[in-house]
């Protein structure tokens, strides 16, 4: 078996400074400290650090640290209130998508919002402009829209999504409305169009496709689709105990790539697994270099 580990793979700038900055917060202020929604894939447990999806979960006057994809203001309303000492490592490339949805609103523009409804970060910036904007999910979407003035219109994009998809959906957009405007391509980051790009170029080669990352990572899941869509076998997995020897013979190549919020530990632990079973060889394969590095918040 050979086994090619696509690069880039794995976590992103964003989820990068979170962890930094959430081990930073714990050296500074010590333990309970709460996390609002996940900040790294796969029960990635930090003695002291407590995830929460509500903030009553919170007591009063502790802190808490907001992940990479960012809350929308009624969570830092909410946070305000409970008297919470909060810690803000949204993504500087989320957070630019935010400051352009409050930008174009209060310039009158009506929003149209290209991602998955129910992400967080989707989530996040809709609460910056709800009167202003719509969401946007799939290309016959498009076609039921109605605006105020359909001379007045902006879209902007989750981070995170399918760069061919995103590019289909801003086609219908421009020739249903001929003056939106828009970024020059579109939000998607870096990090998630290099995990693509990577995935695109080395797929050929592979019998299998191992996505590490979670089912409700919206890059894990794009990358899948993507492998499968060039007709190779595809698994999305938590980590090594999702592996199915049954997928595989000793013949096979076999990609691994991993979601922005995928630790490298788990892809090595799933590599061990093959290299124990089959004896497999392992190249590594970058496609795109990675250098970004955002810079942590102020505690
Ligand atoms: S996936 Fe992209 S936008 Fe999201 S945290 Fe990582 S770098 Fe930021």
């Amino acid at each position: 078996m050979r086994i090619i580990l696509a690069g880039p793979r794995g976590f992103c700038a964003g989820v990068n400074m979170a962890i930094e900055a959430l081990e930073l917060a714990v050296g500074a202020y010590g333990t309970p400290l709460y996390v609002y929604h996940e900040i790294v894939h796969n029960k990635w447990v930090v003695e002291g650090v407590v995830f929460v999806n509500d903030l009553t979960d919170v007591p009063e006057g502790e802190h808490l640290l907001y992940s990479a994809h960012g809350v929308p203001p009624e969570i830092r309303q909410q946070a305000a209130a409970r008297r919470l000492k909060t810690i803000d490592v949204t993504c500087p490339l989320v957070t630019k998508v935010h400051l352009e949805a409050i930008r174009l609103a209060q310039q009158g523009y009506t929003i149209l919002l290209i991602g998955h409804a129910g992400h967080d970060e989707v989530v996040g910036t809709m609460g910056e402009a709800p009167q202003a904007i719509r969401l946007v999910q799939k290309t016959t979407d498009v076609d039921a829209l109605e605006v105020p003035d359909p001379s007045k219109v902006a879209y902007l994009t989750q981070t995170t999504l399918s760069v061919d998809d995103a590019a289909g959906i801003i086609e219908r957009l421009r020739r249903r409305f001929p003056q939106i405007i828009g970024p020059a391509r579109n939000d998607i980051c870096y990090a998630t169009q290099n995990r693509q790009e990577a995935v695109r170029q080395l797929a050929a080669e592979a019998d299998v496709v191992l996505v590490v990352g979670s089912r409700n990572s919206s890059n894990s899941q794009r990358l899948a689709e993507l492998a499968r869509a060039s007709g190779v076998a595809t698994h999305l997995i938590d980590g090594p105990g999702d592996i199915d020897m049954a997928w595989f013979s000793a013949e096979e190549t076999v990609l691994f790539t991993a979601g922005a919020s995928a630790p490298e530990a788990l892809v090595q632990r799933c590599v061990s697994l093959l290299q124990d079973r089959f004896g497999a060889s392992v190249e590594m394969r970058v496609v795109r270099e990675e250098n970004l590095r955002f810079a942590l918040p102020k505690l």
